[in-house]
This record gives structure tokens, sequence and C-alpha cells, in this order.
């Protein structure tokens, strides 16, 4: 008899999933499938490459089950589920091991296949971060938002069109923290008569809200006119945003997000990294800071790319913040009148206070933004380090186990 197969099983929490659709899009090797009524992943094709965690904007996909590969629980069982089955007791697992252990003494090693592989370690919030409330209001209760203001950011001749767009929550107790998102909920079916799945949007606004003491928030929203491969499309939620009138009523689930969370103490420094719509988290953190600033005394360094200036949201307030709040540098990929560079380039440039942040131990870093972003950010890194005779790899690991890196890319 041979040694028993264990897997570590990947599972999706039914109760917590937004159906939201960025795990299936994120996982490489299309282990994540879904039907009207739930997100599953297949064990057979899961290889624990974590690719899938760190962009659930909910968490509901970090689960995992030791148990023996033939009773992984399949696909159709995962799609009638409700809720996540109990824990199989491990000590059932170690009679098991043992078991098989005694029974095969020629072939002592336990097969522990998936479990080597999945060494993920789950995003962590800052230590200083404020306790986030998440999930209050589901797909089934959604809260109801009125659009206070929408307005284009970018340049009436720019090719991208990103709206700043005002929700207001009345009486309702939505309270948000930067770096948090939201889900829309967007009106109508989808070609197959389903209701379209929830949207994620970042939060541009601080916690009290884009207008300090209303109960209102912000988001940064890009009209998607055109897909991936570049062929023409309609996003669905991302048009319907951008087109929504002041007075408009809007359905909106979450808070979202418990570990993209800005530090609170004093101390803290923050280097933050983004392109396009990415720069709305950072303008909630920023904004945050500068309403606080007798409070924060760390430095702040802003890496924001874009095509060029008229394509950058925010553009004109950031440039009205004086350098010693917010030390920023701007990569434009598509800069007539310069050659091209992408902000990988630009924190090479900035190199010796790039390795002083990353090597402090209050410094905390935020890279947001669409997906491909975060390889070259990291080889940056590499190469700061490297030139302050520092370990990235080493520094890396304790960054993420300290709450101190946090990437949220789609
Ligand atoms: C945690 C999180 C935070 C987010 N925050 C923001 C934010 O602050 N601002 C923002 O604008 N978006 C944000 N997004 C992306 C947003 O959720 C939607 O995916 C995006 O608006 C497209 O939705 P859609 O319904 O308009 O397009 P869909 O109808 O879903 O897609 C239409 C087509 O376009 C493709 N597509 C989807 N998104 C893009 C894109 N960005 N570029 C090119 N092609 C695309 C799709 O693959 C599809 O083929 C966030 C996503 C996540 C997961
Ligand atoms: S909430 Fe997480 S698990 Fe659910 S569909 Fe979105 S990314 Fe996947
Ligand atoms: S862990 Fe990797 S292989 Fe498994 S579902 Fe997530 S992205 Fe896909």
């Amino acid at each position: 008899m041979g040694a028993p197969d264990i897997i570590k099983q990947h599972l999706i929490d039914p109760e917590i999933c937004i159906r939201c659709n960025t795990c299936e899009d994120t996982c490489p090797i299309d282990a994540i499938t879904h039907d009207d009524r739930n997100y599953v992943v297949k064990a057979d094709v899961c290889n624990g490459c974590n690719a899938c965690l760190s962009p659930c904007p909910t968490g509901a996909i970090d689960n995992w089950r030791t148990m023996l590969r033939g009773d992984a629980y399949t696909i159709e069982a995962q799609l009638l589920w409700d809720e996540l089955p109990a824990e199989v007791p491990l000590p059932e697992l170690d009679t098991a091991i043992e078991g098989a252990a005694a029974a095969a003494p020629a072939a002592p090693e336990v097969t522990i296949q998936s479990v080597e592989t999945s060494r993920h370690t789950s995003p962590r919030a800052p230590w200083s971060a404020a306790h986030p409330y998440v999930n209050l209001h589901g797909v089934r209760a959604p809260v109801t938002a009125t659009v206070a203001g929408n307005y284009r950011l970018t340049a009436e001749d720019a090719s991208s069109d990103i709206h700043h767009i005002v929700l207001d929550f009345g009486t309702h107790f939505f309270p948000i923290l930067e770096g948090q998102s939201i889900g829309i909920v967007p009106p109508g079916t989808d070609a197959a008569g389903k209701p379209h799945y929830i949207r994620m949007y970042s939060v541009a606004s601080p916690r009290d809200g884009e207008r300090p003491g209303y109960n209102n928030l912000a988001l940064t929203v890009k009209r998607v006119d055109q897909d991936h491969a570049g062929r023409p499309v309609r996003g669905v939620a991302s048009s319907y945003l951008c087109d929504l009138a002041k007075g408009d009523t809007v359905q909106v689930v979450g808070p979202f997000g418990a570990t993209f969370l800005m530090p609170n103490h004093a101390e803290a420094s923050v280097m933050m990294i983004c392109t396009g719509t990415g720069s709305a988290p950072m303008r909630a953190m920023t904004e945050r800071m500068r309403r606080n600033l007798a409070h924060f005394r760390g430095r702040r360094m802003l890496f924001f790319g874009a095509r060029n200036a008229n394509e950058l949201p925010y553009f004109g307030p950031l440039l009205k913040l004086p350098r010693d709040f917010l030390d920023i540098h701007f990569a434009f990929s598509r800069d007539p009148d310069a050659p091209r560079r992408y902000v990988q380039d630009a924190i090479r440039e900035a190199a010796d206070a790039a390795a002083a942040l990353l090597t402090d131990p209050n410094g905390h870093v935020y890279i947001c933004g669409l997906k491909g972003m975060e390889e070259g950010v990291l080889a940056a890194f590499d190469a700061v380090c490297a030139g302050a005779g520092r370990n990235w790899a080493e520094l890396e690991a304790t960054m993420k186990a300290e709450g101190r890196l946090h990437i949220e890319t789609y």
C-alpha cells in the first residue's frame, strides 16, 4: 500500500464571495470556474500558485482544506454550496498518514502534493491600520447611494475617459477606510439574461468623506471602450458609471478589503506607485494625511505613470501639493517630447530615496493599477536594494510578513 495522497484543496467561501470574476480572470491555468450561483476551484487543476489570492477583494478565495485527494470536493458539489463545509479533523488525517506509513515501510515518505507548492502568504494589513468594516452589504442586500457629482478628470482630447464620481449614502451606515473598495451592481442583465455580476471600484476619498463630514465617497472610474486586446467594447459597469447623472441612484455592495490599508502611526512613511485609476486609493491616503498633517510625520513618495500628462487623473491638484508634503515622480510612456518612461524607470532614477524608504522599518509600499505593472516595479526594487547593499528577496518577505507591501492590480 502506498502513502496517502494528501492535498491542500483550494476552496472559495460562497458566503463572502461577491462573484466579481477577478479570480477567474487572474488564474493563469483556468482552475476557477463558475455558474450563476458560485465560483469554484477545480482540485485537479489548481497548483496552489497563489496568483489569485491578493487580487481577491474579499478574501473569499483564501480557503484551504487538508484532505485525501480521493475525497476532494467535486466541482458539482461546490456549485451547490451555500457555505463552506467544516474542516476535516487533522487527527484523522494523522491517523491515516501513520497507518499508511506503517503499512508501507518501504515507502515511508508521505506524498503531500500541493502543500509544498502552496506556500502562500496571505496579505496583511499594516499593524497600525484602523479596523475596517467589510461585507456590510452583500449582493442580496445592496445599499442605495445617490450620485452627488460626476465629472471627467482627463483632458477632453485625451484617449482615456476617466471620471470622478461622488456617491452619497444619506443616512445609510457605510464606513470606508482608505484603500478599500466597493462593489457596483450594474442594472440589467447580460446576454444570457442573467443579472450582471458586480464590479469593484477603489474608493478615492478618505474615511471622513469626499467632503469632510459628509456621508459620501469618491470613485475614479475609467470608461472601458476597448478590451485588453484593443478591440472596441462597451464596458458594462464603467460605461454605466461614467454616464450617471447627478441625482441618479446606484446599488452598492461592500465595503471590501481588509489589507490594502494605510498605516496610522505617526512615523509611517509611504511609497505609492500607480498607473491610471490605480491612483484612486493613493488619492484617498494622501488626502487623509493632508487633512491630518500634524499627525503624519513620515515621508510620502508617489510614482505615477500614464501615457502623458493629459491622461493623468488628478494631475492639476497633484501639482498644487507642496513637494515637502508629497515627493511626486511622474512617468510618461507616450510623451511626444520625451523618451518613454515607466514607473519602474522613475523608481530607478530615485534609487537612493526609494531604497531608504524600502529599508525603513516604518516604510509601507502600495502598488495599484493595471495587471502587468507589478513585475517591472518589483524588478526595480531589486535593483535599488542591490545598489544599497540589501537583498530584495529577503526584504520583500519581511515586508509582506509585516504588512508593509501591498499590491492591488486589475
Ligand atoms: C479590487 C479592484 C479595484 C478596482 N478599482 C477600479 C477603479 O478604481 N477604477 C476603475 O476604473 N476600475 C477599477 N477596477 C476594475 C473594474 O472593477 C472593472 O473591471 C472595470 O471597470 C471594467 O468593467 P466593465 O464592466 O466596464 O467592463 P466589462 O464589461 O467587464 O469588460 C468588457 C471587456 O473589456 C475587458 N476589460 C475589462 N477591464 C478592462 C480594462 N481596465 N482595460 C481594458 N479592458 C478591460 C474585459 O476583459 C472585457 O473583454 C477594479 C477592480 C478590482 C478587482
Ligand atoms: S470575491 Fe474573490 S473568490 Fe469571489 S469571485 Fe471575486 S475574486 Fe473570486
Ligand atoms: S492558486 Fe493559482 S492555480 Fe489555484 S486557483 Fe488560484 S490562481 Fe489558479
